[in-house]
């Protein structure tokens, strides 16, 4: 199970009419049109660029997957579901979509980092372990400079999650339930009319619809106003100190997925090498949504893609060097990235206040790509009246 789906892609013509259109493939809109097509719904997904292309949030070969989510306590069942449809997406296609090989959250007992993950492991009815910092030490070499106060909550629900290769098997088995669609097209407007909803395509064309599921990622507020703002994210990789500590302690079941909350409240996220990412480690910095770790507010259609190393890494260095004495602080890799940061770092998803036959999936605010098949599901059910598996009043648009 190691060979993503190939790239599907379609030239027909747009439909005059259709049950559902989802505007944005990325991980959202690409499992929300899987979800729609398993329950028969005559649904199409309409795409600007290719599928599984890299200029919106859904790229590269990893994403953190975490269960006991200190975001919000109701998301472990979320991805307790995601989980699930994982599984079932690698079933339908073959691609390898989630590795999971445990993960480390650690930092001060009652810190947002460790409580908030604790909070959400109970919620969820999930089993996490409670480590000392020795024992952290002890089992995860690279935590050496582990504080002694802090401590370590083990989830072995936790692993990696393979955003470009999820995005391509979402489309394709969609498309192998009859759902049709639409690359290189871009949407220019939606329009509620009498018995529907006109979808507007770059060109001309439009598409009356029944429902529209909007999951433009950091393009949404060009479609809908919402409070959400994309932000300029850099992602970096890094080798050790050692020549060999790629393939020893600093390889993922040596060093797993990690959240670490540092001693003055920031916080680290990342995990150790594995063979999908190049056999480097990958470390970043946690927006805390203002401008002093070299993230900005970002045009979606202009972001800058140039790395400037003093600007983009120097905060994130400092911190790598401080937390990990195993890893070479000097990034070896970058790539510019961007989200969208709602308000209060909760993902938008349901109905649009007054506009019932729109819904929208946006907002992922840096940690929707494990969730994305629940989403996809939760959005599938919102646009056919279905009853939502888990409460989501939480994520409503209107909060
Ligand atoms: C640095 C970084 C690290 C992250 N780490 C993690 C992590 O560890 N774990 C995790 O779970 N998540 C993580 N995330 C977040 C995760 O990547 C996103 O939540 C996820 O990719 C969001 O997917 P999306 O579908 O909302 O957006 P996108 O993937 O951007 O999809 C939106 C799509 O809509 C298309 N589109 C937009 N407008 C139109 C239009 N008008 N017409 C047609 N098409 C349109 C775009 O081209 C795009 O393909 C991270 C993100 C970043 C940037």
């Amino acid at each position: 199970m190691t060979s993503p789906a190939p790239a599907p892609t379609s030239n027909q013509p747009p439909p005059d009419r259709a049950d559902v259109v989802v505007v944005g493939l990325g991980a959202w809109g690409s499992t929300a049109l899987w979800r729609l097509a398993a329950r028969g719904i005559r649904a199409v997904g309409i795409e600007q660029h290719q599928i599984g292309h890299a200029l919106g949030s859904t790229h590269g070969t990893t994403r953190l997957f975490r269960e006991a989510c200190l975001e919000h306590p109701g998301l472990g069942v979320v991805a307790g579901r995601a989980r699930e449809l994982w599984r079932d997406l690698e079933s339908a296609t073959g691609a390898e979509l989630l590795r999971l090989s445990g993960g480390l959250m650690s930092g001060p007992a009652d810190g947002r980092v460790v409580a908030g993950s604790r909070a959400a492991a109970a919620e969820a009815g999930l089993v996490t372990t409670d480590l000392t910092a020795a024992e952290v030490k002890e089992r995860f070499p690279a935590y050496a400079r582990l504080p002694k106060d802090h401590v370590g909550l083990w989830d072995p629900g936790a692993g990696i999650a393979r955003p470009e290769a999820g995005v391509r098997a979402a489309v394709g088995a969609a498309q192998a339930l009859g759902a049709r669609v639409l690359t290189g097209t871009r949407v220019t407007d939606i329009d509620e009319t009498t018995g529907g909803v006109g979808v507007g395509l770059a060109g001309g064309d439009r598409i009356l619809a029944d429902r529209v599921i909007v999951t433009a990622g950091a393009w949404t507020t060009r479609l809908l106003e919402m409070p959400l703002r994309p932000r300029r994210v850099p992602m970096f990789w890094f080798r050790g100190r050692e020549p060999h500590a790629l393939a020893g302690d600093l390889a993922l079941d040596r060093f797993p997925v990690f959240i670490r909350e540092l001693p003055d409240g920031r916080v680290l996220w990342g995990h150790g090498a594995d063979e999908g990412s190049g056999f480097a480690v990958k470390i970043g910095l946690d927006d805390d949504g203002g401008d002093s770790l070299g993230f900005a507010d970002a045009d979606p259609d202009h972001l800058d893609r140039a790395i400037n190393l003093p600007r983009d890494a120097a905060a994130l260095s400092a911190a790598v060097g401080e937390a990990f004495d195993l890893v070479d602080p000097q990034p070896v890799e970058a790539v510019a990235c961007m989200y969208t940061r709602a308000p209060d770092g909760l993902f938008h998803v349901g109905a649009i206040p007054g506009r019932g036959r729109i819904v929208v999936g946006a907002g992922d605010s840096g940690h929707g790509h494990k969730h994305a098949p629940a989403i996809g599901e939760l959005l599938a059910q919102v646009a056919t009246g279905e009853p939502t598996f888990t409460p989501i009043d939480y994520l409503a648009p209107a909060r």
